[in-house]
């Protein structure tokens, strides 16, 4: 640990070059949060049960509660393109398709695609190799798509698909996704209820790793593209599809999304996207509705590296406050001076929440009645917070967070240690920024480096100078780090948020036409934790949404990165169907 904690501070600060791609992609965050999905779907219903359960429904006047969350209708594909899609439709509730669609991704889960995080470049670490069978699947699987289709190779195992569209007017619609997997780990392979990789389909899930993040994803879309196709569709806006092999992390640097994203740039510009949907969240059940959350933002996060420098010597003679005293000290005083979380009014998090407060009957009385006062009132929304933040992954998500993950000092007991570093991990809420965070460094510890006669550099600037009293030197650095992702615009006249919303409640009604159950979801914005590969798409599209339409409860997320990935063949047809409807709304000229 003291090793890798140090090769992390030496590299970073050795390599420039790594330092800036690093802005935009760090190697620890990256290993757990593939989908590390919006706090919401793992806490509130917890929630639910435990705490803020209430059958008494609080019937509030419709002034109160009409248009903070208001709900697009459902939109579905119209002309030639909804008599196209009514075919589709049929054609996915039939047998034969559903065997084809799984085949598709059990075939792919069944290609091992594991990603690790000391992989080497692409090239010259052999263990690349793997995806290139994955890549030879998909055209053997997809025919059409390889006849028809551009596509352009990046980095070797980046794939590019540019479906050109009639009218080049139309800023092009873009999916993404990723064909890497994390690995399975060997000790656990006997507690899967099958094989990690034998893709198999038990009659209700398939199998296996990737079968959920995100295979499933990827072959959805290459699914749809393949039957339009076969279906003689010609889009008039154009579809790209753009897919990563490192999401799951795979070194210091992104060799695969950041390269296809750099492409995307070159050919078609900043802003040039209508939209971009990539992995993220799914639709659940809340408080007794159906809500669909698509992470409409990320957090950001940073190491932060503390340094403290003090002479060395015998410690036979040593002073009051060796430099690992001193950097404890100034690490509890940065525990005991918490940042606090806050509901924002304008962040996803607030968003979704006044959703649950005006659309979801099971919500307890005390807690909407905060949420609905805490429209307007500040009194009223600190009560909300109280309540919401009882529990600690809520709090988590709405503020940005630190831990303490790494320390080291010290190289014999006899010895005053000359240097005591720790690293810092920070989580910065969609509302605050790498800047505050710095800020908070410099208002918080320039206090204890006077009081224990160090000179203060923080962040590349000299805070406290040295004088003739000074004992040694506090270094803060912030070697990488990353923004919080820009808020996608959900307001009434935002297009992409409507038409994801309307192609989200048409899909969810039609495929329950069938199914039977209720049809009806809503859908309020999110985030997610994690990040994406959606990161480094950001110049792209200002309409960036993490979502798989994927059932959370039953469709297979629950599994993710573990034992008994699986994915629900409902739930996975279903995702085929979004994309269907998606593709097809999207080529109106109108609703985007
Ligand atoms: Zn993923």
């Amino acid at each position: 640990m003291k090793d890798d904690a140090k090769d992390l501070l030496s590299q970073a600060e050795d390599r420039p070059a790594l330092v800036k791609t690093r802005t935009r992609r760090g190697v620890s965050p990256r290993i757990l949060l593939c989908l590390v999905l919006c706090a919401v779907l793992a806490l509130l219903p917890r929630l639910v049960h435990q705490r803020l359960f209430s059958s008494r429904l609080l019937l509030l006047p419709d002034s109160l509660v009409q248009g903070t969350c208001p709900q697009v209708g459902a939109i579905f594909p119209a002309g030639p393109n909804g008599e196209l899609w009514g075919k589709l439709s049929a054609l996915y509730a039939q047998v034969d398709y559903e065997e084809r669609a799984v085949a598709w991704l059990s075939d792919a889960v069944r290609i091992p695609t594991e990603l690790y995080d000391d992989m080497g470049l692409v090239g010259e670490d052999e263990r690349w190799e793997a995806f290139r069978p994955f890549n030879e699947y998909l055209v053997e699987a997809f025919p059409r798509i390889h006849s028809t289709v551009k596509l352009t190779k990046v980095n070797t195992y980046g794939l590019l698909y540019e479906w050109l569209g009639t009218d080049a007017d139309l800023k092009p619609l873009l999916l993404m996704a990723h064909s890497d997997v994390v690995p399975v780990d060997p000790a656990t392979a006997d507690q899967w209820a099958h094989p990690p990789y034998s893709g198999h389909f038990d009659g209700e899930r398939i199998w296996g790793r990737g079968s959920s993040d995100d295979k499933n994803g990827l072959i959805a879309a290459m699914a749809v593209i393949e039957t339009l196709l076969e279906h003689d569709f010609q889009p008039r806006r154009t579809i790209i599809m753009s897919f990563g092999f490192d999401e799951e992390g795979g070194g210091p640097y992104s060799q695969g999304a950041q390269a296809l994203a750099n492409l995307l740039l070159d050919r078609y510009g900043k802003d040039a996207f209508a939209m971009i949907i990539d992995e993220g969240s799914g639709y659940v059940e809340q408080f007794g509705t159906v809500f669909a959350i698509p992470a409409i933002g990320e957090k950001g996060y940073a190491n932060v590296h503390v340094e403290v420098k003090t002479p060395g010597g015998h410690s036979s003679i040593p002073p009051a406050h060796t430099s690992i005293g001193i950097l404890s000290s100034l690490l509890v005083h940065l525990e005991s001076n918490q940042e606090n979380a806050h509901l924002i009014r304008t962040e996803p998090l607030y968003q979704y929440l006044q959703c649950v407060a005006e659309h979801a009957p099971d919500v307890s009385r005390d807690l909407r009645t905060a949420l609905v006062k805490g429209r307007h009132s500040d009194r009223a929304l600190r009560e909300a917070e109280k309540i919401v933040f009882q529990d600690a992954e809520t709090k988590a998500l709405a503020g940005t967070t630190q831990a303490v993950d790494v320390i080291y000092g010290g190289v014999k007991s006899n010895a005053l240690p000359e240097q005591a570093a720790a690293i810092v991990n920070h989580r910065i809420a969609t509302d605050s920024s790498l800047g505050a965070m710095r800020a908070r460094y410099i208002h918080l510890l320039a206090p204890l480096a006077a009081a224990f006669n160090l000179s203060y550099t923080a962040f590349g600037t000299s805070i406290l100078g040295p004088t003739t009293e000074t004992l040694g030197e506090l270094i803060v650095t912030n070697p990488d780090g990353l923004e919080p992702a820009p808020t996608v615009p959900t307001d009434p006249g935002a297009k992409p948020f409507a038409l994801l919303s309307g192609t989200i409640r048409a899909t969810y009604a039609k495929r329950r036409e069938a199914l039977g159950g209720a049809r009806e979801v809503l859908v309020a914005p999110g985030i997610i934790s994690g990040n994406t590969d959606t990161v480094y798409y950001w110049d792209l599209s200002a309409h960036i949404f993490r979502y798989n339409h994927n059932d959370l409860g039953t469709g297979g997320l629950g599994n993710i990165h573990t034992v008994n990935e699986s994915m629900g063949v409902e739930s996975f047809m279903e995702e085929i169907l979004f994309f269907t409807t998606l593709i097809l709304n999207a080529d109106d000229a109108e609703l985007l």
